[in-house]
C-alpha cells in the first residue's frame, strides 16, 4: 500500500531504506525485496531519474507498484531544487518530497524549504530538506577524489527545523554521494550532536560503500531513512551485460533478480536493531 504520512520515519531503532528507481525493472525489484522481507520501503523516483523516461511514466509506475504492494511503500521525490516540480509531484500523488536548498545560503534555504513545507503539508505530504553540503553526485560515482563538504552545524540545524517546520533533515557528516576512490567514514560523534539538537528524524545520503558498523552506528544515533542508489545501479548495469539472444524478458528478469538481491540486503541490514 502507498504509505502516506510520516509513519515510515518512526524512530523504532531501525531505519527505512529509500532506494532510487530509474526504470520499471528497478521499481519492481525494490518492491519485491520489501515484500519478501515484510518490511516497508521508500521508492525514490527523484527529479534526476526522470531524464530518459519522463516524470509521469516513472511516477505512475512507482505509485501503481506502491499501491499494489503488500507492505507500506512510500514514493519520494529525491533532491529537487524546483518548487514547480515539487508541486507537480504532489499533484501526481507522491507521499513525500525533498526540497534541496543546500546549495543556497542559510536564509534562502530556510525560505524555499518553508514555502515547500506549507504547500506539501496542505496535501498531507511530508518534506525532507538538506542542510550542509554533500560532496559527490547522486546519479554517477566519480573516480576522482571528492572535496570535503561542509558538515551540518547542530545549532543551525535546530534553528532550521524550527523555522521551516520540515519533517526530516538530510545531514552532512562526512558522507559522499556514490562510490568513492578513498573510503569514507562517518563522523558519528558529530551526528549525535545534530540528533541531540533537533527533534526531527535524520536522513543519510551517500551511504554507498560505507562499512556496516558506520551505517548501523548512524541508525543508532537517530538516522531513520538511508538512501540507497549506487549499489543498485551497479547490479543493474552488471546484469545488462548478459547474453540473452534477443529475448528482452530474460534481460529484464536478470536485472530484476540482481537488484532485488541488493535491495533486500540493504533493507534487512537497516532493519537490524542494535
Ligand atoms: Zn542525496
Amino acid at each position: 500500500m502507498l504509505a502516506t504520512g510520516t509513519a515510515l520515519l518512526a524512530r523504532d531503532g531501525a531505519a527505512v531504506a529509500a532506494i532510487t528507481t530509474y526504470t520499471l525493472e528497478s521499481t519492481r525489484a525494490i518492491v519485491l525485496a520489501a515484500e519478501r522481507l515484510g518490511r516497508p520501503v521508500i521508492l525514490q523516483a527523484g527529479a534526476s531519474s526522470f531524464g530518459a523516461v519522463g516524470r509521469e511514466p516513472l511516477a505512475a509506475a512507482a505509485l501503481a507498484s506502491a499501491r499494489a504492494a503488500s507492505v507500506p511503500v512510500g514514493v519520494h521525490l529525491d533532491h529537487c531544487r524546483s518548487v514547480e516540480e515539487i508541486e507537480a509531484c504532489i499533484e501526481l500523488g507522491y507521499s513525500s518530497v525533498m526540497i534541496d536548498g543546500s546549495h543556497e545560503d542559510f536564509e534562502a534555504n530556510v525560505a524555499v524549504t518553508r514555502r515547500v513545507v506549507e504547500r506539501a503539508h496542505e496535501a498531507g505530504v511530508w518534506v525532507e530538506a538538506e542542510l550542509g553540503a554533500l560532496a559527490g553526485d547522486e546519479d554517477v560515482s566519480s573516480d576522482t577524489d571528492h572535496e570535503d563538504g561542509a558538515m551540518t552545524d547542530p545549532a543551525q540545524a535546530a534553528e532550521f527545523v524550527e523555522r521551516t517546520g520540515v519533517d526530516a533533515l538530510a545531514v552532512a557528516i562526512g558522507n559522499v554521494h556514490g562510490f568513492t576512490p578513498r573510503p569514507v567514514r562517518l563522523d558519528l560523534d558529530h551526528l549525535a550532536k545534530i540528533a541531540a539538537a533537533t527533534p526531527v528524524p535524520l536522513v543519510l545520503h551517500g551511504a554507498s560503500g560505507l562499512p556496516d558498523e558506520d551505517l548501523l552506528g548512524a541508525v543508532e544515533r537517530g538516522v531513520v531513512k538511508v538512501n540507497v542508489n549506487a549499489e543498485l545501479r551497479r547490479a543493474h548495469i552488471g546484469a545488462l551485460t548478459a547474453d540473452v539472444g534477443d529475448d528482452v524478458r530474460k534481460l529484464q528478469q536478470l536485472a530484476i533478480d540482481a537488484m532485488t538481491a541488493v535491495a533486500a540486503e540493504k533493507i534487512e541490514l537497516l532493519a537490524r536493531r542494535s
